[in-house]
């Protein structure tokens, strides 16, 4: 006879019970046992450079997660399984005589790759699957079926497409009960019952912990505690953002709560300079790991635009900020994002391979002269860019605005979006001349809200390697942070060794007469760093070899660029 359901519930990017169709789903089975778990997998961790913040932000939203699946259930908590899901989940269906395996869908990079490999397993040895969208607004799939199998490379034609679809529904509301959690019996596990799946490209440490991982996988104390930082080998974490879908909800109701806010909100308005609050909802790493449901996130927008409309009897409905410069349209460009990577898989954040991607030499130390282009190579991991690298990402560059913005990001785990445009272009095009794919795996350590879809396609964009392409638009490190702010409260907060120099200098403190310096107590060369590089000259450089690259044609698909010798990675 068929066993009453025992649903498997793999908790991954949804640390949440509001907003949540694949749970909702789950429970609609009347499962006889719920088994929540979490997967530590170490392709996640060690593939990724994942930085403290990141790290401490997860832990914190399991926490909460395991809190509030206990309220419902008191029998219930989140049971931290560490390994790679492609053993242990397998492993566990057995284990636990699971006959529904429940996760929220995931569409993108690797997560798309593994989910694939342990649904293709599991439902070889006759457990169900169910798998439901629920982190996007709308299927990235049928997006780009109709925008004509193309990918989405505009808001516009993502626009297009979706009007096609039905609009996004209201969120569903979390359950307020959970059945019981079966007991968990871990006794005769073995490795040899249980081989390691293989198929996937193991990297070193993924192979250690797949053998090993039978032996540790219910954690220190065999009850799938939640890790400490400690355990992890990670020093406390220095952000002030704080992981759990308690506090996403929270700050979305506090963000919401100046309704003039919300509907006056328009991105290019708001400033980077602003920190404490910022400028935008600062959502982002509640929306990456699912603490916030993005229908939650839409609908609380619009109904707050509807009652200010309505408290306003309509008569300023020309105060309300249009698509895409709103905050729904903010979803919009996530959207978009999602959409254009589920076009080209894992390649979407590398060069090679990538279809959208525009290819652009950045190892070319190019020389023109009246005929055209002279090229020179320089080699990888030329020391110049190393230095440059290395100055960037430690805020040493001796600009004021790029040192505070990347300092900011270190300690935070999070910049504003404007912030993140001059760093991503100050690197790429604007003056380094050095990959977006170094850039971008510097944002995947150090941002908590990394994710594979809107980094590698912000940094394609910044780069003019796809999305956007006025390679002649370059961020100035004094005239841009001035048009937000004349004072330099960024930098006086992360460079403190410039707090007391005078607004004239402090974007620019190296032209400050050496007497400026001595009252500021900061000697340029000594106590901070004098630019690294002349702005101007290489901007222009850039633009000749951008411009040249854009002459050429040539995408990162291209077998021209395959032949080695115009590979970045
Ligand atoms: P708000 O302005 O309040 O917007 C609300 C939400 O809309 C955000 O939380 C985010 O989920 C979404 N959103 C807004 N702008 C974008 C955008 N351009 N692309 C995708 N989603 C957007 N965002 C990430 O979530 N993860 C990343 O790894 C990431 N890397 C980036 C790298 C570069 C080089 C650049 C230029 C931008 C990157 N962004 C990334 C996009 C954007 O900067 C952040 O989403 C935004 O600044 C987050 O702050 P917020 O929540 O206050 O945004």
């Amino acid at each position: 006879s068929k066993l009453p359901p025992r649903v498997l519930y793999w908790f991954r990017t949804d640390l949440r019970l509001h907003d949540s169709p694949a749970l909702h789903a789950a429970l609609e089975l009347k499962p006889e046992f719920f088994y929540p778990i979490w997967t530590w997998d170490p392709q996640y961790v060690f593939a990724h450079k994942v930085g403290v913040n990141r790290c401490n932000f997860l832990l914190e939203s399991i926490e909460n997660l395991s809190f509030s699946l206990t309220a419902c259930n008191p029998k219930a908590k989140l049971h931290v399984v560490r390994g790679p899901p492609q053993t242990v989940i397998p492993a566990l269906c057995k284990a636990w005589n699971i006959t529904h395996l429940v996760y929220e869908k995931d569409t993108a990079g690797y997560a798309a790759v593994r989910d694939a490999e342990i649904k293709a397993y599991v439902l070889k040895e006759g457990i169900e699957v169910i798998d439901i969208l629920g982190h996007t607004l709308y299927d990235p799939q049928a997006i780009i079926e109709l925008n004509g199998g193309k990918p989405t490379m505009s808001i516009s034609s993502w626009s297009a497409a979706a009007k096609k679809l039905s609009s996004p529904s209201r969120p569903l509301p979390p359950p307020d009960k959970l059945p019981s959690p079966g007991d968990m019996p871990l006794a005769g596990f073995s490795r040899e019952d249980h081989p390691v799946m293989t198929g996937v490209d193991l990297n070193e440490a993924y192979r250690v912990s797949a053998t090993t991982c039978f032996d540790t996988m219910a954690g220190p104390d065999g009850n799938f505690s939640i890790p400490t930082m400690e355990e992890l080998g990670f020093p406390p974490a220095t952000t002030s953002i704080h992981g759990g879908e308690t506090e996403a909800l929270k700050r979305l109701e506090a963000y919401c709560a100046d309704k003039a806010r919300v509907v006056k909100f328009a991105k290019p308005k708001t400033s980077p300079a602003e920190f404490d609050p910022p400028a935008t909802t600062q959502l982002s790493p509640y929306l990456k790991f699912g603490c916030l449901g993005s229908r939650e996130f839409l609908w609380r927008v619009r109904d707050t635009i509807d009652q200010w409309d309505k408290d306003e009897n309509g008569k300023k409905n020309n105060e309300i900020t249009e698509h895409p410069e709103n905050l729904e349209g903010q979803l919009c460009f996530r959207e978009m994002y999602y959409a254009a990577e589920w076009s080209q898989g894992l390649r979407f954040g590398q060069i090679r391979g990538n279809a959208i991607c525009r290819f652009i030499d950045w190892r070319l130390q190019n020389q023109y002269d009246a005929d055209g282009l002279k090229t020179h190579p320089r080699p990888l991991g030329h020391t110049r860019d190393e230095e440059r690298l290395s100055a960037w990402k430690e805020g040493r560059t001796g600009f004021p605005w790029i040192d505070a913005i990347m300092r900011q990001l270190r300690q935070e785990g999070w910049i504003h979006h404007l912030a993140r445009h001059s760093v991503a272009c100050f690197l790429t095009r604007g003056q380094c001349y050095i990959s977006w794919e170094r850039g971008a795996e510097t944002f995947d350590e150090l941002l908590i809200d990394w994710d594979p879809c809107a980094n590698a396609g912000n940094w394609m964009w910044l780069s003019c390697s796809a999305f956007f392409s006025m390679y002649y638009r370059v961020y100035g490190v004094k005239s841009f942070p001035e048009k937000y702010d004349k004072t330099g409260k960024l930098v006086r907060k992360f460079c403190p060794e410039l707090v007391n120099f005078p607004d004239k200098f402090i974007y620019t403190p190296h032209l400050a007469p050496v007497d400026v310096q001595e009252r500021a107590g900061c000697i340029i060369g000594r106590d901070y760093p004098f630019p690294m590089l002349d702005e101007k000259a290489e901007k222009e450089q850039c633009m000749q070899r951008v411009k040249a690259a854009y002459a050429l044609g040539l995408y990162g698909n291209d077998p021209a660029t395959f032949d080695g010798s115009a590979v970045t990675k």
